[in-house]
């Protein structure tokens, strides 16, 4: 237990996600507690985490979550581990509230992306017809998430292109889709940002981002089968689409066909979570928890033959001469293979705390607060 490693999560403390500060000791080392000296309260090691108050042994929670993210049935975990089939829904449902926080932590955060395909799928689950919308950096393969619905309109693919949107820096960016036309809109309307004001009143002006490029994959279907694709480039020039190709994915042309390989996956995956017999509310979040699960064990836990690197040098100590890497690796996000336990236990960060807005002077315990936890608000 080292307390520098650690943050207060109490929502109600001014040091609140903040590590590294000195305001965290142990409170006990038999009870795994913190205590927080900024809020004088103390805290589980393992609250902010997916087995925050679970009496289950950490090790079955984990080997159940990984079964049910490569797509076992949960029926099976029930019959496998003698446990009661509301128990294993409880799991994984924390598993996917946990693994939608770390994706939002970690994955939406803005960066150079390059080049996105993004895609939807129909997915016919146990009685449930629902819509997946989906996200993903060809480059280094990374997830960048996905919505869902049970219809495929303009609110989904607007969703969707918010959360590229969210991972994106405003830098030359290639956005391959379907022939879906909702797409063009969607991007033209959120890829904008706002024009600087010059002291004029009114609504602020919106210009859109220099350097996005939209590409069509369109195919056509006969009984079923694609007979013929059309590609055509939508918005951007020729050159710079074919740059942006060249450097993200080497060779090719314009195609979707990363993001349908790992809709694939995700089918797969998916296949067995929604049970019938339960509200659609419902069946949605199942189906949102269990994506955000395949989803973050994917980008962080599964590493991939082609974003394997050549070591430098001699091979390691095993004998490797390549050095295997998953999406979050390649990204930059991280620099080693997750396990499935270390995303569970991963303490996501509350958001920094801000001192209340108040007119008049502030009294002289506020500005110590703020002198110490937020120093670019005093
Ligand atoms: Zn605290």
């Amino acid at each position: 237990m080292d307390p520098q490693q650690v943050f207060c999560p109490q929502t109600d403390c001014p040091a609140r996600g903040q590590s590294g500060k000195g305001n965290i000791g142990v409170h006990s080392q038999k009870e795994k507690r913190f205590i927080c000296r900024a809020c004088q309260q103390t805290f589980s090691a393992r609250q902010g985490t997916a087995f925050f108050r679970l009496r289950t042994a950490e090790e079955l929670v984990t080997v159940v979550v990984t079964l049910l993210s490569h797509g076992c049935p949960p029926q099976a975990a029930v019959v496998a581990f003698g446990l009661d089939e509301r128990t294993v829904q409880a799991w994984h449902a924390r598993a996917g509230q946990q693994t939608r926080q770390v994706h939002a932590h970690l994955v939406e955060q803005p960066r150079d992306l390059g080049q996105v395909q993004a895609d939807e799928i129909w997915a016919k689950l146990q009685g449930l017809k629902a819509w997946l919308a989906m996200a993903m950096q060809v480059s280094t393969r990374l997830w960048l998430g996905g919505v869902v619905a049970v219809q495929r309109d303009r609110s989904l693919i607007e969703q969707l292109v918010r959360q590229i949107r969210a991972c994106a820096l405003p830098r030359p960016l290639l956005i391959c889709v379907d022939g879906l036309s909702t797409y063009v809109n969607a991007i033209r309307r959120v890829f904008r940002e706002p024009l600087p004001r010059h002291g004029r009143r009114g609504r602020q002006r919106l210009q859109p981002w220099r350097g996005v490029s939209i590409a069509q994959v369109i195919k056509q279907y006969a009984r079923r089968r694609v007979v013929a694709v059309r590609r055509r480039i939508v918005q951007g020039r020729q050159a710079a689409v074919q740059r942006l190709i060249a450097l993200t994915q080497g060779h090719g042309g314009i195609n979707t066909s990363y993001i349908e390989r790992l809709n694939a996956t995700f089918r797969a995956r998916m296949a067995h979570l929604v049970r019938r017999g339960r509200t659609l509310a419902k069946r949605l979040s199942t189906l949102e928890h269990g994506m955000y699960l395949v989803g973050t064990v994917y980008n962080f836990c599964t590493d991939h033959d082609s974003l394997r690197i050549r070591r430098q040098g001699r091979p390691d100590n095993a004998g490797h001469r390549w050095h295997r890497r998953t999406p979050a690796m390649a990204a930059g996000l991280t620099d080693h293979q997750w396990t499935v336990r270390e995303l569970l236990a991963y303490h996501v960060p509350p958001p920094r705390w801000t001192p209340p807005v108040r007119r008049g002077r502030r009294s002289k315990t506020m500005q110590t607060l703020i002198d110490r936890w937020a120093p670019d608000h005093g």
